[in-house]
This record gives structure tokens, sequence and C-alpha cells, in this order.
């Protein structure tokens, strides 16, 4: 009887490291935990050049991005 618990005890381990394995596999692929967070675009600031989010962005004329309603107002750097 304890050699069968052993056995299932066994197999709970190899289970878990099967499914652990398979779990870290794809970022460790990509090299970085956090992109199976999903990729995101990034965009830099039409002003002072700060990369950011484009979900974060704010649009401003000519379909520049700025990190801020300020930096839109100032407008692109020269
Ligand atoms: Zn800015």
């Amino acid at each position: 009887m304890a050699k069968l618990l052993l056995l299932l005890a066994l197999a709970v381990i190899v289970a878990m490291w099967w499914f652990g394995k398979g779990r870290s596999r794809p970022p460790a692929a990509t090299g970085r935990p956090d992109a199976a967070a999903g990729p995101q675009a990034m965009v830099s600031c039409a002003q002072c050049g700060m990369h950011l989010p484009a979900s974060e962005s704010v649009e401003g004329e000519g379909g520049r991005r700025y990190c801020c309603a300020e930096h839109r107002r100032v407008g692109p750097a020269r």
C-alpha cells in the first residue's frame, strides 16, 4: 500500500513537472517573461522622444504620437 502511495506521489510530481515545463516554454522561447502578456506596439513621443505603448499615447496632427496632451499642444520637436 505504501509503495502504491509512493508511486502515486511520484506520478503527481512528474505531472507537475511536465505541466510546469509546458507552461514556462513560450516565455522562455521569447526570452522575456512579460512578453506573455501580449505584444504591445511602442511609439515615441514626437516632442520628447519618450517611448510608450501606443494605447497610452495621444494622437496629434498628421498621425503623430505624443506622451501627453501637453506635448501634443507644444507640437513636434524641431
Ligand atoms: Zn513627450
